[in-house]
């Protein structure tokens, strides 16, 4: 189990930080090769370091998940670098602007988030699925949300955006599958990372929006990065499993 990725190439989009830099770490752990990928350069060269330092295999490549040329300059790294792509883990993302409810709303706001929420995963799938088709197939795992599933007030943008995510995933799985590539989601509740302390505020005391987010969880926690990235391993390795979404939610859309 330990080595169930040996001899194969992961690439990870939003790989400089919480949980796409948690399962860069999970994947090299299990052997992978691990293209890191990100817009900031210091802190994925952090994460290669980590990786490399544990015995692991990586590299960084900047890229914007938005532009389609630094999406196609990643893939060609990627084959470049390491020969091969095996796995893609889809998770560049951000909240937009929280607290704005529907007659708030900004073309900015839908615009940014749609670049980047929507656009850079098309973009990634676009680029990825010919470079696992040359190797006779892959698994891809898109960030969803439970925001992919249900209603928010405020955050309407990037709910929309997630159901987006979810849309392509199921889209791309069914055009795919008889080719060898699988394409799934995974849909977290709360997870501690830098987006969560945004949103919520860094404080874990005192803080009455941290208490009724960890409240919102029936498991009565809020998760963490490592929590998601064994949820992206188990889709990448189960040969049966595409087209779906797993949430990695505590429990919270079981209410
Ligand atoms: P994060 O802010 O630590 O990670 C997001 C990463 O994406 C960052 O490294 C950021 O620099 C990168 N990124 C943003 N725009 C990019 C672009 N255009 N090109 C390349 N990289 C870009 O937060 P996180 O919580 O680890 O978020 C990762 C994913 O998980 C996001 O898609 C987010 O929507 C999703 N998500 C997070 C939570 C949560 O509670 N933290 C819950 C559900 C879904």
């Amino acid at each position: 189990m330990k080595n169930s990725f040996q001899d194969k190439v992961a690439l990870i989009t939003g790989a400089t930080s919480g949980i796409g830099a948690a399962t860069a770490k999970t994947l090299a752990a299990r052997s992978a090769k691990v293209i890191v990928s990100g817009r900031r350069q210091p802190e994925g060269q952090a994460v290669v370091k980590a990786i490399q330092a544990a015995g692991g295999s990586a590299a960084f490549c900047k890229a914007d998940t938005s532009k389609e040329a630094d999406v196609q300059a990643l893939v060609a790294f990627t084959l470049k670098t390491f020969g091969r792509l095996d796995y893609a883990f889809n998770n560049a993302g951000i909240e937009g602007v929280a607290g704005l409810t529907t007659d708030k709303q900004t073309e900015e706001n839908y615009r940014q988030t749609f670049d980047i929420n929507v656009l850079g995963v098309l973009l990634s799938m676009k680029h990825e699925i010919p470079a696992m088709l040359k190797n006779g197939g892959g698994a891809i795992v898109n960030t969803s949300s439970v925001a992919g599933h249900i209603g928010m007030g405020g955050v309407g943008v990037y709910v929309a955006s997630k159901h987006a995510v979810e849309g392509l995933t199921k889209s791309a799985a069914l055009e795919f599958s008889k080719q060898g590539v699988r394409v799934n989601a995974v849909a977290p509740a709360a997870i501690q990372t830098d987006m969560m302390d945004r949103f919520i505020g860094e404080s874990k005391t005192n803080n009455p929006q941290r208490d009724w987010l960890t409240n919102a969880h029936p498991i009565g926690r809020i998760g963490t990065t490592d929590e998601v990235a064994l949820a992206v391993i188990s889709l990448f390795e189960n040969p049966f499993i595409t087209g779906t979404s797993l949430a990695v939610d505590g429990g919270f859309m079981a209410q």
